[in-house]
C-alpha cells in the first residue's frame, strides 16, 4: 500500500474543502470497498479524509412526507429501520441481499452508492482495464465476460454495477444530497447520479472534484407490492447476474430497475407502460439496443423470466 496522509473532518463543509485543496485526496468512511483498492494499489489516494465523524448517521421525516437518509446510515441498521421495512420494503429487501452481514455493519449509504465494479480485469493488475488505467483497454471484451453488461455498455468498457441498494434507490426515485467544496447543497436524482462508461469509463458519477454525498431522500411512499429477486451463482455473498426491483400496483402498473446488466442501476420509465402487458413485451422495450457477448447472452432470457417470477409473485401477493 502506499503511503497516505490522513485527516478527520470536523464538518461536511469541511471535508468538502479538504477534499479539494488536497490534489488526490479522497473520502472514508466504512471503507470496506477503498480499503481493499487501497491494498492493491488500484487506488492510490494522497490524502485520506475521514468523515465518520460527522453527524450524518441518521434518518429522518422530510416535511413531504418521504425520509432523509444520512449519507452514514450503516446498510444493516438502513435495512432494520421500522420505517423502512413499513414503507420501503424493497430497499430493506436489496440491503440484506447485498454482500455480508459483517460488510453491511460497516458499509454507509454513500459508500454503497460509489462502491466500485467487482470486473475481475479491473482489479487484476497485470490486465488491460480502461477504468482502471484509461486507454489501456478492456480484457473483458473478448475475454471471460459472463458477469458483465448488456446494456448501456460502450466499446471501452462492459462493466456492471455491483450495489443492490441502488437497484432499489432508482425505483424509488430517491435523491442524492451533496455539499460542494464551496459549501453549496445539490441535489442529484438517483436516475443522474451514475454514469455511463462511453469513452470515459473512469468517471462513474456525476459528483464534482471534492464534492461529499451527506444524504439521500426518499419521496413519501408509493404503496404497492414491493419485491427484490435476486438471481446469483451462489445463495449468499455474492454480486448478481440478474437483480429485479419492482414496486407493483394493483393495476398491473408499476415500476421496475435491473441490477447485474448494467453500468448503473437500470430502469426505463418509458418501458414501464408495456408492464401491464407482460414480462416479455416489458423486457424486450427495457433492454433495447442490449449488445451481448456469447458468454453473457443468456443474461437476456435470465432478465425475462425474472421479472416475469417477480410479476407473478405480485400478482400472488396482490
Ligand atoms: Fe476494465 Fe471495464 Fe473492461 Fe472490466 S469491463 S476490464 S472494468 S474496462
Amino acid at each position: 500500500m502506499k503511503a497516505f496522509t490522513y485527516e478527520r473532518a470536523q464538518s461536511p463543509a469541511d471535508a468538502a474543502a479538504a477534499a479539494q485543496r488536497v490534489p488526490g485526496a479522497r473520502f472514508i468512511a466504512g471503507g470496506t470497498n477503498l480499503l481493499d483498492l487501497m491494498k492493491l494499489e488500484i487506488e492510490t489516494p494522497a490524502h485520506l479524509i475521514d468523515v465518520n465523524g460527522l453527524a450524518l448517521d441518521t434518518i429522518e421525516a422530510t416535511d413531504d412526507g418521504g425520509l432523509k437518509i444520512g449519507a452514514l446510515v450503516r446498510n444493516t441498521d438502513l435495512a432494520a429501520d421500522a420505517r423502512i421495512r413499513r414503507d420501503y420494503g424493497l430497499l430493506s429487501r436489496a440491503l440484506l441481499a447485498g454482500a455480508s452481514g459483517q460488510l453491511r455493519n460497516r458499509a454507509t449509504t454513500a459508500g454503497n452508492l460509489l462502491q466500485r465494479t467487482r470486473c475481475p480485469y479491473f482489479y487484476d493488475t497485470n490486465q488491460p482495464c480502461n477504468k482502471r488505467l484509461p486507454g489501456s483497454g478492456c480484457a473483458a471484451i473478448g475475454g471471460f465476460s459472463r458477469q458483465h453488461a448488456i446494456v448501456g455498455t460502450s466499446e471501452a468498457c462492459i462493466a456492471t454495477h455491483p450495489s443492490d441498494m441502488a437497484v432499489a434507490l432508482r425505483a424509488l426515485d430517491a435523491v442524492v444530497q451533496t455539499i460542494r467544496p464551496d459549501g453549496t447543497p445539490r441535489s442529484i436524482p438517483i436516475a443522474d447520479f451514475h454514469r455511463l462508461p462511453g469513452n470515459t469509463p473512469q468517471i462513474e458519477t456525476v459528483l464534482a472534484a471534492g464534492e461529499l454525498i451527506t444524504a439521500v431522500t426518499l419521496p413519501k411512499p408509493v404503496g404497492g407490492t414491493q419485491i427484490y429477486r435476486k438471481v446469483r451463482d451462489r445463495a449468499s455473498y455474492a454480486f448478481a447476474l440478474v437483480s429485479v426491483g419492482a414496486i407493483i400496483q394493483p393495476d398491473g402498473s408499476g415500476r421496475v430497475a435491473l441490477g447485474g446488466v448494467a453500468p448503473k442501476p437500470w430502469r426505463v420509465e418509458a418501458a414501464e407502460a408495456s408492464l401491464p402487458r407482460g414480462a416479455k413485451v416489458f423486457t424486450d422495450a427495457l433492454l433495447a439496443g442490449a449488445r451481448t457477448t456469447a458468454q453473457n447472452a443468456f443474461k437476456r432470457l435470465l432478465v425475462d423470466r425474472t421479472i416475469a417470477a417477480v410479476l407473478a409473485e405480485a400478482e400472488d401477493k396482490a
